[in-house]
């Protein structure tokens, strides 16, 4: 007797351990993205910008999808989303970004692995064409979290990531918004901050469950037009505009970076969860609404727990966002009202 239960008992450890349990039996995968958030608003869109970003986001989070569907990784599912959007024009980061107050661009981005809680990340770069990929390239292949500057495009070009001059970045639309911010502020006496304020943010993120049940949160930036003395925001900072714990959620933030980084808006709503128990759509309303936006910030997150449940909030009038869950079903939203 005493031998058949060790036997038994035995057979239905080894087959159903307590890790095993809690992994991704389901097959449950889930995709989020964001190509920022601010003053977004239907006064101002043509129907046919309007029809260009959903277009876009569609066609970004559908490569996401599909990596995922196929059993591929969370890390991959990422990138290869973030490329989408680092390439088209709509939005600020990669080509497209925002330019600071010299009229160059510099990219921040960052990226970052929920099951090992390895991360990487890059800030000031200005020549890398995927800034989402020299990050991950940061994680895996230095014993550094974030390189900057010219030591960031040095590195991508070491790890043979394509390389850009900095006038491949550059488009019509981010030369007149860097024009127009800098005669208000020559013109009319009006505080940098208002500026910063009235910004149309476009920055972009994606986080993603695969299959495993692993979740990878990464983002990518120009950062804020007229930036200066090479200041950095939050979408490099690893705890303020990225952060991903397979125990918790993934998160990526987009927002007046400042705000984001002193709320330390993405670790936050992950602690929020693993020491109150809090859902990610509660934790994440905590952290948009009561911290970050009390400070007198504004922006947005999107976030994905390790059950594939999606928060998309902000305090702002809109943020670009699309999600996708196992079954394929979609949303793609632009307002907040929506
Ligand atoms: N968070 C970014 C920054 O402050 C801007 C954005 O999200 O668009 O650099």
């Amino acid at each position: 007797m005493r031998f058949n239960l060790a036997i038994i008992s035995f057979l239905i450890l080894s087959c159903k351990s307590p890790e095993k349990i809690d992994k991704n039996t389901n097959n449950i995968f889930s995709i989020v993205i964001h190509g920022g958030a601010g003053t977004i608003l239907k006064k101002n869109m043509t129907k046919e910008m309007e029809a260009n970003y959903r277009k876009k986001l569609e066609e970004s989070i559908k490569v996401g999808y599909q990596i995922l569907e196929n059993g591929g990784s969370s890390q991959e599912a990422v990138e290869k989303t973030i490329h989408i959007m680092e390439n088209s024009p709509l939005f600020n980061a990669g080509k497209g970004a925002v330019l600071n107050f010299d009229g160059r661009v510099e990219l921040d981005a960052s990226f970052m692995n929920g099951l090992t809680l390895d991360a990487g990340a890059i800030s000031g770069a200005s020549k890398i064409k995927n800034p989402i990929s020299a990050a991950i390239a940061v994680m895996k292949n230095s014993p550094h979290v974030m390189l900057s500057g010219s030591g960031a495009d040095e590195f991508a070009r070491i790890q043979k990531l394509e390389l850009k001059p900095n006038s491949y970045f550059l488009t019509e639309r981010r030369v007149k918004a860097l024009e127009k911010v800098k005669l208000n502020s020559a013109s009319v006496m009006v505080k940098e901050n208002e500026y910063f304020l009235a910004q149309k943010y476009g920055t972009v993120g994606c986080v993603a469950l695969d299959k495993d049940g692993n979740i990878s949160s990464g983002t990518s930036t120009g950062g804020m037009t007229n930036k200066k003395w090479n200041r950095i925001g939050d979408a490099p900072i690893i705890g303020a505009g990225t952060y991903a714990n397979n125990k918790t959620c993934g998160v990526s933030a987009t927002g007046w970076g400042e705000f984001f980084i002193r709320a330390v808006v993405a670790y936050d709503i992950s602690a929020l969860m693993e020491y109150r128990g809090l859902s990610v759509e509660e934790a994440s309303k905590v952290v948009i609404h009561e911290k970050m936006g009390k400070l007198g910030g504004n922006g947005g997150v999107i976030a994905l727990d390790n059950k594939g449940n999606v928060a998309m909030v902000m305090n702002t009038d809109g943020m670009y966002r699309a999600h996708m869950d196992s079954k394929g079903n979609k949303t793609i939203k632009i307002y907040s009202d929506e």
